[in-house]
């Protein structure tokens, strides 16, 4: 296959292109605009695959897609391109509206255009993949209740309501115009190469430079959490088995509050990397120090993850035992991606400085 993969040097988007080129024998083209949040750092392992094309564009400009489409001739376009950071969603919603929902319109009709180009058995196994986040749900009321496909839409923060929106053009383009789509929903993601503001990369380099580790609020949030492998994986099933225009929603059984979270990272580090430790600290946990909680915080995400399980086979591999322990390991290993992220350095060489 050709796949065209958008934002696919962001966190999640260059694992699916790692996986890709590792697991089949498929051509990927990479198509990203690099804001703050892509980086071809993640990506320098296997840049050099002769099956891998990177092309810095923006999904907001149809001129260039219509080209791309035109000139790669792709068999499933994979959409992962988004502004993602609910914080700088709350700071500044310009940017989700712009690329979430304005980017998704016109990668739809792009897509559309191209597609109506194709031949009839083209156009039949044509897929235009569309991921996207459980946030799209809202808050869980009780503690048993689980996200399934079916549960209404009811986003809380200029994030979640971008990808919703972007949930829904998705949908009206299959069924105006009957362009085969899939849509997945997926919990937290969490792994190596996850951009430092988020909350695990966030937590596991603070306590390294000894700084205080800020919990939001009483740090009871509850979230369901993925190791961004088995994302990919499932990425990579849904593709390849699921039903045009049908959701899938994809979780880890891995429910946590936020303050466990942080403090599985301080046991970890307290036995990968004592030595990293403030003489003045017995246990990196006595970093944590609880902040004003986040305006519209979701108190409880979790995924019921049935339906991908049953009808597509896939299950993720990894518990959140021991995916954080690979997460916390990875950025021990490799301070170098994260200290290019944290000085700028990552930015500065593509800008060619
Ligand atoms: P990310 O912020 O790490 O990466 C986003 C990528 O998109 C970056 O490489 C960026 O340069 C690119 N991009 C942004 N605007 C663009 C534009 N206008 N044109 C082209 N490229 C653009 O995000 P992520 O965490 O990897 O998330 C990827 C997708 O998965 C998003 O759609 C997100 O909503 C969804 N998702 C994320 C999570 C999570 O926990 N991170 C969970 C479920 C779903």
């Amino acid at each position: 296959m050709k796949i065209v993969v958008t934002g696919g040097a962001g966190f999640i988007g260059s694992a699916v292109v790692r996986h890709l080129l590792l697991q089949t024998q498929d051509q990927i083209v990479n198509l990203d605009k690099l804001t703050y949040a892509g980086n071809l750092e993640s990506l320098a392992d296997i840049a050099d695959t002769p099956r891998y094309h990177f092309i810095q564009a923006d999904i907001c400009d149809r001129q260039t897609l219509d080209q791309i489409l035109a000139e790669h001739k792709p068999d499933a376009i994979m959409h992962l391109a988004a502004e993602s950071h609910v914080d700088r969603s709350i700071d500044g919603p310009a940017a989700f509206i712009e690329t979430n929902i304005v980017g998704t319109y016109t990668l739809l009709e792009a897509a559309r255009h191209y597609w109506k180009t194709l031949d009839a058995a083209s156009q039949a196994s044509f897929r235009f993949h569309h991921i996207s986040t459980d946030e799209v749900y809202g808050d869980l009321e009780g503690t048993d209740d689980l996200f399934t496909e079916d549960t209404p839409y009811s986003p809380s923060s200029p994030y979640s309501a971008s990808k919703a929106s972007s949930d829904h053009l998705v949908r009206a383009w299959q069924r105006t115009y009957g362009l085969p789509i899939l849509v997945t929903n997926c919990s937290n993601n969490y792994g190596p190469r996850h951009f430092p503001e988020k909350l695990i990369p966030h937590m596991i380099i603070n306590a390294l430079h000894g700084k205080p580790l800020p919990v939001y609020g009483n740090g009871q949030q509850i979230r369901d959490w993925l190791y961004v492998d088995d994302h990919a994986r499932a990425l990579h099933q849904v593709l390849l088995k699921g039903e045009p225009g049908e959701t899938y929603n994809i979780g880890g059984h891995n429910e946590m509050r936020n303050l466990q979270v942080v403090e599985t990272i301080c046991d970890l580090l307290d036995k990968l990397a004592p030595e990293r430790r403030p003489e003045a600290l017995g246990s990196y946990r006595e970093l944590i120090s609880f902040v004003t909680d986040r305006p519209g915080h979701d108190v409880r995400y979790a995924i019921d993850a049935s339906k991908i399980e049953q009808e597509l086979g896939w299950r993720p591999q990894e518990t959140f035992e021991t995916g954080i322990e690979k997460t916390v390991r990875w950025y021990l290993e490799n301070p170098t991606w994260w200290q290019r992220v944290l000085d700028g350095s990552y930015q500065l060489e593509r800008l060619g400085a």
